[in-house]
């Protein structure tokens, strides 16, 4: 099957949003033409690595306990993104989300409890059945079936507007080049954190040791195409999704599996030897998106996050084993740091919590406030002595989940242009367009409702617009 010259609908990117915006413009009476970078096998982008989004609910489901509603998904949006988004946009994404899950049900996509070790998210996130693989099989099998044109290894390298309009995209398929035009167009291409380039233009040499956690496919090349056209520009490009991984990790899509979610319970020191950060600011939900940036920071963006025996049942376990030792010494000697330095670091850190400075019951299921007294930095929650060996250690390095820099758009998902005018055939969803709502921080669950609210709106709104 050879990609047509036009299309009423192009859905550009195959992970969830632009197969949740392929589906909704096709159900709706388009005929619809997606196309995606990578081959079948590796098709679904960063959304086939996910487990759960995160949606507005004013009564327990038979998934998700309790209710989570507009308000506290607001304030909880605002707390890590400090106010750095649009707050009608993610007010209009909140309500929508009350109304996406028997929508992707229909898809064939199933929902499961969550389990406990998963952040405990059981009032926010509903969690995909078989995750994101299965929920972007699901996806791809509906799209099919209602007559989605999929096209593989179709890389689009560049788009061309004319007065605010898109026209065409020139596209790459199995190595013969050719032009799409459309009536309108749906960009779900994801960021840019994948092209080493871009990403080291901002950051720098650092870049080198950053390790993507998703597709190698997400280079920014549609985003890049659109910005140098007068597209208005949200977010800036040094802010992402940024999270400590397993520094033996691979370059790209490692996945879910290389996190290190013991932090909180650790103590986290530099390849000199020290502490930098309190581990123990908040829960895990609401902080392991800072720690990307926080390793990125220090010297040869290494880290280490050491615990002792009391803790390893207390958290997910990653892929691969820790290291380990009887002492501290030991431990030292296998991360290269010199031995001296790191005791230093555990015994001042252990003297902050001496029984005379003690100032709480240690409860990993609250902010139990048990915390060091009179260290810089302190550590403010979950603070137990490292004193019951064996020791053990996990290297980290800041792993890139997804870039914020994007597109701009409204509650329509038209791509707006840089005098504020709505383009009126382009729409943009997921993460090109995820720093409208997330201008910094993060909260788990939310690029896939981003991705399916706006993915849904846009596809609807492409297929209305031909109607017109
Ligand atoms: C390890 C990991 C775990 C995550 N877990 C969660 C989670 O549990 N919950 C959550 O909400 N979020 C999670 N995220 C974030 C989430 O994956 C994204 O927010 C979401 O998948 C974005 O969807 P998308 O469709 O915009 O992008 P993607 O799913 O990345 O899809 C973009 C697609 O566009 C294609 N593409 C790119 N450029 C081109 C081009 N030029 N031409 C053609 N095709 C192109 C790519 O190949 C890709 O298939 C996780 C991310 C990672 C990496």
């Amino acid at each position: 099957m050879t990609i047509p010259s036009h299309a009423n609908v192009l859905v550009i990117g195959g992970g969830n949003a632009g197969l949740c915006a392929a589906i909704a413009a096709q159900e709706a009476g388009a005929q619809v033409v997606l196309l995606e970078h990578s081959d079948q096998q590796e098709r679904g982008g960063n959304s086939k690595h996910t487990r759960n989004l995160r949606v507005m609910h004013n009564a327990p489901t038979a998934t998700l306990d309790n209710s989570y509603s507009a308000q506290e998904y607001l304030d909880d949006l605002l707390k890590v993104t400090q106010g750095n988004m649009d707050q009608p946009l993610t007010e209009f994404m909140i309500e929508q989300s009350a109304t996406l899950l028997p929508w992707l049900q229909r898809m064939g996509i199933h929902f499961q409890p969550s389990l406990s070790g998963t952040l405990s998210l059981s009032h926010t996130n509903a969690f995909f059945l078989g995750g994101g693989k299965a929920l972007i099989n699901a996806q791809y099998l509906t799209a099919e079936r209602i007559g989605v044109k999929i096209f593989y290894h179709a890389e689009v390298t560049s788009i061309h507007l004319e007065d605010g309009a898109f026209k065409s995209a020139a596209v790459t398929n199995r190595g013969f080049k050719q032009t799409i035009t459309a009536d309108s167009v749906i960009f779900a291409s994801g960021g840019f954190q994948a092209n080493k380039a871009w990403m080291k233009e901002i950051w720098g040499c650092v870049a080198d040791n950053f390790i993507i956690r998703g597709t190698p496919f997400n280079q920014g090349t549609v985003l890049k195409s659109l910005l140098a056209q007068d597209v208005a520009s949200v977010a800036t490009p040094e802010q992402c999704h940024a999270v400590a991984i397993d520094a033996r990790s691979p370059k790209y899509d490692g996945g879910i599996v290389t996190r290190i979610d013991c932090i909180s319970f650790s103590i986290v020191v530099n390849k000199n030897g020290k502490r930098f950060y309190d581990e123990g600011e908040d829960f895990w939900p609401k902080r392991y998106a800072i720690w990307g940036r926080l390793v990125a920071q220090q010297p040869e963006q290494i880290a280490y996050s050491i615990i002792d025996s009391q803790v390893t049942e207390q958290f997910m376990p990653p892929v691969f084993p820790s290291m380990q030792a009887n002492s501290i010494e030991e431990l030292a000697q296998l991360i290269a740091i010199e031995p001296s330095v790191l005791t230093a670091t555990v015994t001042q850190y252990n003297n902050a919590l001496a029984s005379d400075k003690k100032t709480a019951q240690y409860n990993p299921k609250i902010l139990d406030q048990c915390r060091t007294q009179g260290l810089t930095p302190e550590k403010t929650n979950w603070a137990l002595p490292i004193n019951k060996p064996p020791y053990y250690v996990y290297p980290l390095r800041p792993g890139i989940t997804f870039t914020y820099l994007g597109v701009k758009v409204n509650n329509k998902a038209q791509v707006l242009m840089n005098d504020g005018t709505a383009s009126k055939n382009m729409y943009a969803a997921g993460e090109i367009m995820a720093g409208n709502i997330l201008g910094q921080g993060y909260c788990a669950g939310t690029g896939m409702t981003i991705g399916a609210v706006f993915g849904r709106i846009a596809g609807e709104a492409a297929a209305c617009q031909l109607k017109k």
